[in-house]
């Protein structure tokens, strides 16, 4: 094949293809017409994204799918709201500057890049400008050169926006750097792309992904079991059997997942796929998002009750990043005597 053609992947393809016009997404969802007019308003303020892969796994003529309703601008986004801000992580952005956050014993963090496959609604990036800064070549050297020069660092965790968005050429030279770090026993890479493009796990992804050095872990994020379909699972078989250990964050959603049977079905449904849930997050307040909200007493209810209902082990740790503390808060089980020792 010529190589023009071969550097055209089947991922990049379906990237290409991505809903980004809300008329386009109403039209081959048929959604209701007068639900329009708000969701093009709504999208020239941050801007709609809908990979094809996810567009399909949603029930057309229904505003309140459970996946829609995580991409679709909705006039309720226009309401201001007492403490939902245009900055609530101000403190996590501060950081992102040199391209690396340390804010963790044994634990460093890459922002590799600021581009994910699609725009979630609830996200606190809403109101920062998505487009990606032009970084140079060799962009991540600084980094690997704080992480090598220091011991106590065992993990790696790289996320974003999403690692996955950057070329498997780039990741392949990034994680073979980290790999020859002595002292680096994790490396841990935070995506939703798996979810969103399934084909995103091809083979030149595996490849870099293996590494005899390194324990792998991939943290998922799917919030509705609905988003895990049969491409999701066969996309993720490969990597269970080369021993990546998979997990899965999400964020409580009003009216997405904000019961303990969706929780529930959102657990069993990611098992099958071999995954287990790991983190469940409080919202951000970030303006904009406010009609997502839930209370934490609302929250802890839902967790009291899944726990009643499932497997220990498919009941996720409900946390809330608060800036200056030494790891997540766990507000389920309550309080940080069950968690870090710090
Ligand atoms: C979430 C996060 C981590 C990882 O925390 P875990 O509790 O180990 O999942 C590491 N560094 C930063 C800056 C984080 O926000
Ligand atoms: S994939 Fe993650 S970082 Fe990207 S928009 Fe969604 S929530 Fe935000």
């Amino acid at each position: 094949m010529p190589e023009a053609l071969t550097s055209v992947t089947p991922w990049r393809q379906e990237l290409a293809q991505s809903l980004r016009d809300p008329d386009a997404l109403w039209q081959y969802l048929q959604l209701p017409p007068e639900h329009l007019p708000a969701a093009r308003a709504l999208a020239k303020e941050f801007p709609l994204v809908a990979p094809m892969p996810f567009v399909r796994r949603i029930t057309p003529q229904t505003m309140n799918d459970p996946l829609l309703m995580q991409l679709c601008p909705v006039a309720a986004e226009a309401q201001a709201v007492p403490g939902f801000s245009h900055d609530p992580v101000g403190e996590r952005l501060a950081q992102v500057q040199p391209g690396m956050l340390r804010k963790y014993h044994g634990r460093a963090l890459l922002i590799t890049t600021s581009s994910c496959a699609i725009h979630c609604r609830y996200c606190f990036r809403r109101h920062f400008p998505y487009a990606q800064r032009a970084r140079g070549p060799g962009w991540w050297r600084p980094a690997i050169a704080h992480i090598a020069a220091d011991d106590s660092i065992d993990e790696v965790i790289l996320s974003g926006g999403d690692p996955l968005m950057l070329s498997d050429e780039q990741l392949a030279q990034v994680v073979s750097e980290i790999a020859a770090i002595q002292h680096v026993q994790r490396l841990r890479i935070h995506s939703r792309l798996p979810i969103m493009i399934p084909q995103r796990l091809d083979l030149s992804c595996r490849q870099w992904l293996n590494q005899d050095s390194l324990q792998m872990v991939l943290v998922l994020h799917a919030n509705h079991a609905q988003e895990i379909d049969e491409q999701v699972c066969q996309s993720l078989q490969p990597l269970r059997q080369e021993g990546v250990h998979l997990l899965n964050q999400a964020v409580l959603l009003r009216g997405i997942n904000d019961s303990a049977q969706a929780q529930r079905l959102l657990g069993e449904r990611l098992l099958s796929a071999g995954v287990l849930p790991y983190y469940l997050h409080a919202l951000d307040p970030v303006a904009g998002a406010a009609h997502f909200h839930i209370g934490d007493q609302e929250a802890i209810a839902i967790m009291d009750e899944l726990h009643r209902l499932t497997a220990g082990y498919l009941v996720p740790r409900l946390v809330r990043e608060v800036p200056g503390e030494a790891g997540k808060r766990w507000i389920w089980p309550s309080g940080n005597d069950h968690g870090d020792c710090t």
